[in-house]
């Protein structure tokens, strides 16, 4: 299940938490919190769990990323880079962005990296067609 997908779903079963992947009850969970509950069942007990089920999580953004909610606000960092997973507890704790509206922006992002792996499959399909001179539709 993508992680876009994971947080719709779990966010129909509980409140909208911040700072913590869900309260004691369970009645409150944040975007990541309610993603994990949606595939695994139960509550999220190690981040390594977490990412884990959505490897998504460790995609590096790129130096000049700028975070969805503020232009003007400096995301993050892990030393010289951002990982997706940290923008989406930014934008769930400090932007208090919705969980849908966060589950939108991650679709949104999961579609860029399936488009970069259609243009990298491309590429390779145009150095084939070059080598083997005969014309190949591309079924990407
Ligand atoms: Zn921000």
């Amino acid at each position: 299940m993508k992680l876009s997908e994971a947080i719709r779903i779990g966010s129909v079963s509980s409140k909208q938490g911040f700072r913590q992947y869900h309260d004691s009850w369970g009645d409150y969970r944040c975007a990541l919190g309610a993603a994990y509950y949606a595939v695994r069942g139960h509550a999220l007990v190690s981040p390594q769990n977490l990412h884990a089920a959505f490897p998504v999580l460790n995609e590096r953004l790129p130096p000049n990323f700028q975070c969805p909610a503020n232009a003007f606000c400096l995301p993050p960092r892990s030393g010289f880079y951002t990982l997706f997973g940290i923008i989406i507890t930014h934008l769930n704790d400090y932007h208090k962005w919705d969980r849908l509206r966060i589950a939108d922006w991650v679709a949104s992002f999961e579609k860029s990296l399936e488009s970069d792996v259609c243009a990298l499959e491309s590429d390779v399909c145009a150095v084939e067609s070059a080598t083997t001179k005969e014309p190949e539709l591309c079924s990407v």
